[in-house]
């Protein structure tokens, strides 16, 4: 890769500490650096998103109505009676303005001596018309539910875009779910079809996915299981049910006519993380979902011809079938895929993935950069990162420390960090700086994307002041890329998402809102505190504790308590265990203290080696709360990617 020359994209503000803004040479080259798109967005945010609907996305059939909203909470639709197809608008419509040579995957497989792949819009289509057939001729039609259960591999792709193509509905399980949760969720998804692969590499090593597959598919609707062939190890074959994915499409016409859906059909099924609880199946409608996807994914990260987008977030989440799939492609852009372990062969291995493609724009999660902290700067150091114009961050709020760090280290401090907040249920970015605008703060997201409106309500539903915490929520008309229900269930739709404050969509996390307009995360609204009367985010208190030296990374959580009703309890991962004592404790309730406050000092601290997290990286608290009251029921532990610490946990904070 031809060296790039590294530009400034940001400059610091001169009278704030810790704010920074665009550089000149970022407003220039930036689709918006005029703040007065937020206003002219809110004076008709119908208008604002039919039009960006209309440039961004071809239409088979145009709109008859964009905006409706029933009386009945949760029940809106976007572009009513239009007609659009996903794999149309990702592929044929950039082949068709001549771009079909250009990259649109560059795929780069974890063992360091296989070969990159570079896949073109041509290819890609090519691949994804002949799985489209080969999906119609097992007798998939439209409505029907895809379950797509794939390691990190091209393929991937295409299994989306070619449900998409036929009108079918993908529902993707993350391929480190046991056979078990991939059961239960094509159960639930009611799917006919999986395609899954034989094995996938893990730190070198070939590891197998077809057997968790089998147990998955056993019991359930799935009359048909495409494999891909990754590893080419011995799987055990289901005559009846299995075929390969490059058989199946080897024979099948290069050509097939996609199928235009209304603009609410559905799209896709995806089950949330399972940070709080059983997973939701959240469903996202097709025509509003593109727009948001499009819009976001240029905007946000300014995204142009010859930029090179990674978005490290498997396609099991909805980061990976935005920002890693639906989004870049829309745009007609090149995306990298990384199939491996972030650590294999060295901890380095992801910066030389950036080097080696000119990565520009990187986008990843916070318990990804707390990693590579942790790793040390020298293996940053051995590669060249001036490539990088953007970063971005999501998942999870991000504390002083990791935003600094990803700015200095990795960014060398050229490069904004947009942090980016939104869930599986919003489909897309709703609340985050734009590049060309500003200001990147860190641990504050920023405005809302313009054509959106939140609010910080409290417990009443009535607004709460400038810098007071509250329950954020979104004022209608909603973002076009909203979920418009969960699967098989209105009642959970309506209970979860509608009922808490009527006349708006309740995102469940907690919020205040800075003199400035901009927006902080404060955490999930289950996990603020309230001690002695005062409400305390865990975000904040996290966030304190981790710019001690020691720590690595913190969960707070509120353990009851008669006197003050709770108060904080945290758990503390320290840079080096060695250093844990008595004295330490007391430094950190002090180093709180200050930063903080005196309520917000934690009665109980424990030195931990590892935190309960989801198989997405998220910190799970809930998990925590139960331990600290001693319960011995922790609930559904599937989604967990380390359960072997719950049990270590209760013994720490039984001693005491
Ligand atoms: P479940 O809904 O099943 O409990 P989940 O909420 O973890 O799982 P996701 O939709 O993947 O599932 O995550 C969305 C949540 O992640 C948000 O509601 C918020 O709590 C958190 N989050 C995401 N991005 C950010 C961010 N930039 N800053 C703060 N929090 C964020
Ligand atoms: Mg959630």
């Amino acid at each position: 890769m031809a060296h790039i020359k590294a530009v400034k994209w940001v400059t610091k503000d001169k009278r704030r500490k810790g704010v920074f803004w665009p550089s000149e040479a970022m407003k220039k080259r930036a689709w918006v650096s005029d703040p007065g798109i937020y206003g002219k967005a809110a004076r008709d945010q119908v208008a604002f998103w039919a039009a960006r609907a209309e440039e961004g996305l071809e239409w088979k059939k145009k709109w008859i109505n964009a905006y409706e909203e029933k009386k009945k909470p949760g029940a809106f639709k976007w572009f009513l009676g239009g007609r659009i197809n996903a794999s149309y608008n990702t592929l044929d419509r950039h082949i068709r303005s001549g771009r079909g040579g250009k990259t649109a995957l560059i795929w780069v497989p974890e063992l360091p001596d296989e070969t990159t792949k570079r896949i073109s819009y041509e290819e890609l289509h090519r691949d994804v018309n002949r799985l489209a057939n080969s999906l119609r001729r097992l007798g998939v039609r439209k409505g029907d539910r895809v379950g797509i259960y794939l390691p990190m591999v091209p393929e991937v792709i295409t299994s989306l875009l070619a449900c998409a193509r036929i009108g079918a509905i993908h529902s993707v399980v993350f391929s480190a779910f046991s056979g078990e949760s991939l059961k239960d969720r094509l159960i639930d998804a009611e799917a006919k079809v999986l395609i899954t692969a034989d094995g996938y590499y893990r730190r070198g090593e070939p590891k197998t996915l077809k057997e968790s597959a089998d147990i998955g598919v056993k019991g359930t609707g799935v009359r048909h299981v495409i494999v891909v062939k990754r590893t080419g190890r011995k799987i055990p074959w289901n005559k009846r049910k299995d075929m390969w994915f490059h058989e199946a499409i080897k024979r099948e016409p290069d050509y097939c006519e996609p199928q235009f859906v209304e603009s609410n059909e559905t799209l896709f099924i995806l089950y949330t993380s399972g940070t709080t609880g059983k997973p939701k199946g959240i469903i996202h409608d097709t025509g509003g979902y593109l727009t948001q996807a499009y819009w976001t994914t240029k905007w946000d990260f300014d995204l142009h011809d010859d930029d090179v987008f990674w978005c490290t977030a498997d396609i099991g989440w909805v980061t990976g079938h935005t920002y890693g799939c639906y989004g870049p492609l829309l745009n007609g852009a090149t995306m990298l895929m990384f199939e491996g372990a972030p650590d294999y062969p060295d901890p380095g291995r992801w910066w030389k993935v950036v080097a080696d493609n000119g990565v520009t724009v990187f986008y990843t999660a916070p318990t990804a950069i707390r990693m590579f902290i942790k790793f040390g700067d020298k293996w940053i150091r051995k590669h060249r990162l001036d490539s990088l114009r953007i970063l971005g961050t999501v998942g999870e709020p991000i504390d002083e420390e990791a935003w600094l760090w990803y700015f200095n280290k990795i960014g060398q401090g050229r490069c904004p960090v947009i942090d980016t907040w939104w869930q599986t249920e919003t489909g897309g970015t709703l609340i985050n700086t734009l590049p060309g605008i500003g200001p990147f703060i860190p641990t504050v997201a920023g405005l809302s994307f313009p054509g959106t409106r939140h609010a910080m309500l409290d417990s009443q539903g009535d607004e709460v002041g400038t810098g007071e915490t509250g329950f954020l929520v979104q004022k209608p008309p909603y973002a076009p890329g909203m979920l418009r229900g969960v699967h098989r269930n209105p009642k959970k739709y309506f209970e979860t998402y509608w009922s808490r404050f009527p006349g708006y969509y309740d995102t469940s996390d907690g919020a205040k809102r800075r003199k400035d307009g901009t927006i902080r995360l404060t955490g999930r609204v289950d996990d603020v505190m309230k001690v002695a009367g005062h409400r305390l985010s865990t975000a904040e208190l996290e966030n304190a504790l981790n710019e001690h030296s020691l720590v690595r990374e913190s969960a707070v959580v509120p353990k009851p308590d008669e006197i003050k009703g709770e108060v904080p309890v945290a758990f503390v991962v320290l840079k080096d265990e060695s250093k844990a004592s008595e004295e330490l404790k007391k430094e950190l309730v002090k180093h709180v203290d200050k930063a903080i406050g005196p309520t917000a000092r934690p009665s109980f601290i424990y030195f931990v080696s590892d935190v309960p997290k989801t198989r997405s990286g998220k910190i799970m608290r809930r998990i925590l709360r139960g331990i600290v009251k001693g319960d011995s029921e922790l609930g559904n532990l599937t989604t967990l990617m380390n359960p072997e610490c719950v049990k270590v946990l209760h013994k720490t904070v039984k001693k005491g």
